[in-house]
């Protein structure tokens, strides 16, 4: 029974087609936007299949509920004539009934008509309101979602238009108008009754879509009685032509000539639309010729899924071998009984691949068994380091074939532009480019371009449009230029880009947010908010410890004798930034997305602007500050917790000390500072305090990962340009302990207030086979580490120490920190209670609370504990209940319960719900992987800018000392301790010669011959003897660059003495690690210098000049430093490459506090 009836007004169009679930999420997505519930009705089409009765049923429910509530308020029925076309090419006619209102929301500031606008407003102080024709959004999106354009109307007719080409389009263009940062609005076009246009007969679908935006425009106009032009634009010329002349005040222009005309300084616009222009013109000129098999399309991909025939996960290339291996991890939603997928899926080639791309969402189908392939597992020379676990054969493993795309997860991808022989160039207006991405996992992308020759061996910002059966490579086009490749400001943004890292100039809005402060205009501490506080400035004596010439303190301490010396009073004070950063602010939006500063070798991009980051949260000496203070009491005699007060308070520091400082105060080194007498037992009690509690936590089983301290070392514009080795000062530990403290002692507070709605940080323990490495090193070097518990592992790696080599227990703990899990942050009501442990620290409860000014974490963490003290305060026993019952009926959560609810209270108390939560920690999270990502790349980058003007064969700098620390099948990999330089040496090459040493003096060089690799060493021999490498071998390697001019340089180390290197100090090195610190401070100086100098000769500034006040913005505090970097320079870059299922798992980056 198929044809047209009508039921009640709404007409269904009974299709027999499997369209259903398209369509129930297409018109179910909708968010707000009211239209299309003619298609939930159509997704009924099988009136007859009682299993779908339920849905029907559903579905008009909604009809006549959205119909309903409409008739109500008064609107005029029309009807709409729709042209669908079902997946069987049938067409099929709709009438949809047609809902006219007058009251439609212009969300303009200037309205003076009354309308119910709420949520974002167009500015009144613009000149004109942009409105894009429907299918200018659908291909110049990204242009519209510059920051620059203000006062876009996207019309409703625009959306629709472009929810059928996707959504991912289409929640481009939400997430949009929901970002308060984008000047833009949704009107609502189709259901304002006076700019509703019905469609002609005869008339294309574009041309209708056309006349209804500019209706809408000319509809602005009027609303607002002229008071704003409106500017439409449009690439339909014909449409250009017949209304430009027809209203005076709505102008109608082409994309270009708009460009031109308004924003001629705006290149970033004028550049995209070329490139897209560009790559519009190409689509259409595409052939025929199939390369790939079609992708299924999603509802027989979902059937398969559920049925268990597909698998679905995201799939993974492989670095080392992007041409021919991706990896597929089985979500937790394929089953498949027959075979153990535990060790992921590989798809073997890119045919099987079938345009999937690295990071995609895809559906898989095994292949039979006899099809199965091993995957690689040898070093692979000039690939860098291969990923841990055991080499070896190459056993088949399950093998598949991509079927279809449930989710591309393209992002913005760094390209180089090849260079040009002269036999590529085809005609001079269109000149298609096969530019090759910087990550090695991401296939070669065709961008269709005039500027070929200008841009070769420069690295651009694309992004890929498609990529259809017809085409070998995805199309995409050009965003912009970074510059030439290898220069040093390239490079740099290459790493940005690369990690979806966007750190743009702050706003002229956002700052304007901010409070003022500068020498005429000092901010001063407001009477009402002083009121508000705890005053200490008159009772405690404050303190900051933080590395010298700091200017961004966000905490202090301290710390003074109650009741007569029976009771101790310890203080944490931290800065305040919540008081300034209101939620939903410009300011909180941005350091949201930020959710980090983040840190590169030679520069930070700073979460906060300066003003609040240098100035108004930071607790300097001498000034009033708001902060937010956490203050125990403990008896002077046990040091245990008798109280513990939280709480908004005012400080004024006394004393900015730097860790030297304090400690030479400490050691009596130094003389106190002059009339004071407090200060120097106040430290004492303080390094007492934080010495037990150190003591505590490690009969609980804290870990001591690898101690490498560090030290920012400043130039003269206050960057860092080098992380110095110090010698360990125990103040430092004192201040960590506090904030640690400090931290956990926050944890407890919101959990208990907020149980399911409270943003933590756990910190899992290891899985168990992750420590085979370790165990089997250690064991080779006669040490036994037992890994059962925290504890266990913390003690028997402490015993780990060889005193003739101080590198074996440096290095143990260095792979024992590889096998760490990353701490994360998550929402309380995620996990079970049980999972909330911190393994890195042993406590039970632990978030990040202490640095607010550099982690969006804490800021979160700074608004629940608010909630949770207000909380406290309206439970009082003196609690107006009123109030609280009034909410309680506000929120519609317990009805009927006359009582004071605690439970409705706390939820309607909490700053965000368990999934807003849970969301922000996936973010963060997100943020934080990318952060240290981009700043291991940039340190590998100066150690090749470092080494690449450098001929290794004659200088000294190029030859180091190397230790063993893992074999593999044909190659060693080692530790370079002077450079921080992790690698692989090969004791094969291409040719299968063999490295041989002599026997008198090591030296090495290639023989014919044959390797034989065993579990602790690897052997050699040749027609001069035998050669033997074992872990932990001191071994002397030639350092140089591996240059690529399109993807990273990497360092290639080359083995030419099987012994260590003869030179001072001599080998093995005694004491702390020798000198790496001063040839890291070395590497970046250099290296920065000689960009300055290249710099000096070319003929525009690295940067535009707004942007380097925060590249110079003061350096982070130590404590914080070390936090990061303690973990950082411990991590294996290799660990980082996410190569196959395995590397995946334990790709994980080590954030152990
Ligand atoms: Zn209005």
């Amino acid at each position: 029974m198929r044809g047209v009836i009508g039921v009640n007004r709404v007409c269904f169009a009974l299709i027999t087609d499997k369209k259903t679930r398209l369509y129930e999420q297409k018109s179910l997505s909708l968010n707000g936007v009211w239209t299309q519930w003619e298609e939930i009705a159509l997704t009924s089409r099988r009136h007859d299949d009682s299993r779908h009765a339920g849905f029907r049923f559903a579905a008009l429910r909604i009809v006549y509920k959205r119909a309903n509530r409409f008739r109500r308020v008064g609107m005029i029925k029309t009807e709409k004539v729709l042209h669908l076309r079902s997946c069987r090419g049938r067409r099929v006619r709709v009438v949809r009934e047609h809902y006219l209102r007058e009251g439609v929301p212009c969300f303009s500031s200037l309205c003076q008509a009354g309308c119910a606008n709420d949520g974002k407003l167009l500015p009144a102080d613009l000149t004109h309101y942009l409105v894009p024709d429907a299918q200018v959004v659908l291909s110049f999106l990204e242009i519209l979602e510059l920051r620059e354009l203000r006062g876009l109307v996207f019309t409703q007719t625009a959306a629709q238009a472009l929810q059928s080409k996707g959504r991912r389009y289409y929640s481009r263009l939400r997430s949009l108008l929901r970002d308060r940062r984008h000047d833009c609005v949704l009107f609502a076009n189709e259901f304002q009754a006076y700019s509703y246009c019905p469609r002609e007969k005869g008339e294309t679908q574009e041309s209708w879509q056309t006349r209804c935006v500019y209706s809408a425009a000319v509809w602005y106009f009027n609303h607002l009685a002229g008071m704003m032009n409106v500017v439409m634009i449009t690439e339909d010329e014909d449409a250009v032509a017949r209304y430009s002349s027809l209203n005076s005040g709505v102008y109608v222009v082409s994309v270009q000539d708009y460009l031109q005309n308004f924003w001629p300084e705006l290149q970033a616009a004028h550049d995209l639309y070329g490139s897209i222009s560009q790559a519009l013109q190409e689509k259409e000129a595409e052939g025929s010729q199939k390369e790939y098999s079609e992708h299924l399309p999603a509802e027989i991909l979902e059937a398969g899924i559920k049925s268990g025939r597909y698998l679905q996960g995201s799939l993974a290339v492989s670095k080392h071998r992007a041409q021919s291996e991706a990896f597929l991890t089985p979500g937790s939603s394929s089953k498949s009984a027959a075979t153990d997928l535990s060790g992921g899926v590989l798809v073997h080639g890119g045919r099987n691949r079938n345009r999937a791309v690295h990071g995609d969402a895809v559906a898989v189908e095994l292949l039979p068994p006899s099809e199965w392939r091993g995957k690689v597992t040898a070093l692979t020379e000039g690939q860098g380091e291969e990923k841990g676990g055991e080499d070896g054969e190459r056993k088949p493993m399950p093998t598949g074939r991509v079927v279809g795309i449930l989710q591309r997860n393209w992002r913005d991808y760094v390209v180089t532009f090849p260079s040009r022989d002269g036999s590529q160039s085809q005609s001079r207006s269109s000149q298609r480019i096969l530019a090759v991405p910087w990550d090695r996992r991401i296939p070669k992308i065709r961008i269709s371009t005039q500027q070929a020759d200008a841009l070769q061996d420069h690295r651009v910002v694309v992004r890929i449009d498609s990529w259809e059966s017809t085409s070998l490579y995805p199309n995409g086009h050009s965003v912009r230029v970074l510059g030439r490749a290898g220069e040093l400001e390239t490079e740099v943004q290459t790493i940005l880009v690369e990690n979806c890292i966007h750190v743009p100039p702050f706003s002229d809005a956002q700052l304007r947010e901010l409070p003022v402060s500068s020498p005429e205009r000092p901010w001063t501490v407001a009477p009402e908010e002083a009121g508000r506080r705890r005053d200490l400035r008159r009772s405690h004596l404050v303190f900051s410890i933080d590395p010298a010439g700091c200017e961004d303190v966000d905490d202090a301490l301290s710390v003074r004798s109650l009741d007569g010396g029976r009771l101790l009073e310890l203080g944490v004070h931290i800065a305040d930034v919540s008081h300034f950063v209101a939620e939903g602010s410009l300011t909180d939006l941005e350091a949201r997305s930020r959710a980090t500063t983040y840190y590169l070798a030679d520069r930070r991009y700073d979460m906060l602007p300066p003003v609040l980051s240098g100035d108004l949260c930071s607790l300097l000496g001498g000034v009033n500050r708001y902060a937010m203070s956490v203050i125990w009491e403990l008896d002077a005699e046990s040091l245990a917790v008798r109280s513990v007060w939280f709480g908004r308070s005012l400080i004024r520091s006394s004393y900015q000390l730097s860790y030297e400082e304090a400690q030479a105060l400490l050691e009596g080194r130094a003389p106190p500072p002059e009339g004071d007498t407090q200060l120097v037992p106040a430290l004492e009690t303080l390094t007492r305090v934080a010495r037990h509690l150190r003591a505590q936590r490690d009969r609980g089983g804290a870990l001591e990962l690898e101690g490498v301290e560090v030290r920012a070392q400043l130039d003269q514009h206050r960057n860092i340009s080098a992380l110095v080795p110090r010698q360990p000062l125990e103040v430092h530990e004192t201040v960590a302990e506090c904030m640690i403290q400090a931290n956990h002692w926050v944890a407890r507070k919101v959990q208990e207030a907020f149980p399911s709605q409270a943003l933590l940080r756990r910190h899992p323990p290891p899985r168990q086979e992750l420590f085979g490495p370790l165990v089997d090193t250690a064991r080779a070097r006669g040490f036994t580490i037992t890994t059962s518990t925290n504890k266990a592992l913390a003690e028997s790696l402490d015993r780990a120490v060889d005193p003739r080599d101080p590198l074996v227990n440096r290095m143990l703990r260095m792979m024992a920190t590889q096998a760490m899990s990353q701490a994360l942050y998550f929402s309380s009501g995620s996990e079970s209670l049980d999972q909330f442990y911190h393994y890195g620290l042993a406590l039970d409860r632990y978030t990040h609370f202490t640095s607010p000014i550099r982690r969006y974490a804490d800021v979160v963490v700074h608004r629940l504990l608010s909630a949770a003290l207000e909380l406290d305060r309206d439970q009082a026993p003196d609690l107006d209940q009123d109030k609280a019952l009034e909410l309680d009926r506000d929120q519609d959560l317990d009805q009927g319960s006359p009582k004071l609810d605690r439970r409705a209270l706390v939820r309607a108390r909490a700053p965000a719900s368990n999934k807003e939560l849970e969301e922000t920690a996936h973010h963060i999270n997100s943020k934080n992987r990318a952060a240290q990502r981009a700043q291991q790349l940039s340190t590998s980058l100066f150690q090749c800018l470092y080494f690449r003007d450098r001929d290794p064969l004659t200088d000294p700098h190029c030859v180091a000392d190397a230790v063993v620390y893992a074999i593999r099948d044909n190659g060693l990999l080692v530790f370079v301790p002077e450079y921080g330089v992790k690698g692989a040496v090969y004791l094969r090459n291409r040719e299968g010669q063999v490295v041989a040493a002599a026997a008198a003096d090591g030296r090495c060089e290639w023989q014919s011959g044959t390797v034989r690799r065993y579990a602790d060493h690897i052997t050699t021999t040749s027609s001069c003897g035998c050669c033997t490498f074992s872990l932990f071998d001191h071994v002397t390697v030639r350092i140089s660059v591996l240059p690529s001019s399109c993807h990273a340089n990497t360092l290639n180390l080359e083995l030419i003495s099987s012994r260590p290197p003869p030179g001072p100090g001599g080998p093995p090195p005694a004491g702390p690690p020798p000198g790496r610190g001063q040839a890291a401070r070395q590497v970046v100086q250099e290296v920065v210098r000689l960009a300055e100098e290249a710099q000096q000769g070319a003929p525009s500034p690295p940067l535009p000049p707004e942007e380097r006040p925060f590249l110079q913005s003061p350096p982070p505090n130590l404590h914080s430093l070390l936090e990061e970097i303690r973990e950082l320079a411990l991590l294996d870059p290799a660990l980082l490459d996410l190569d196959g299922p395995r590397g995946q798992r334990s790709a994980q980056a080590q954030r152990a506090t």
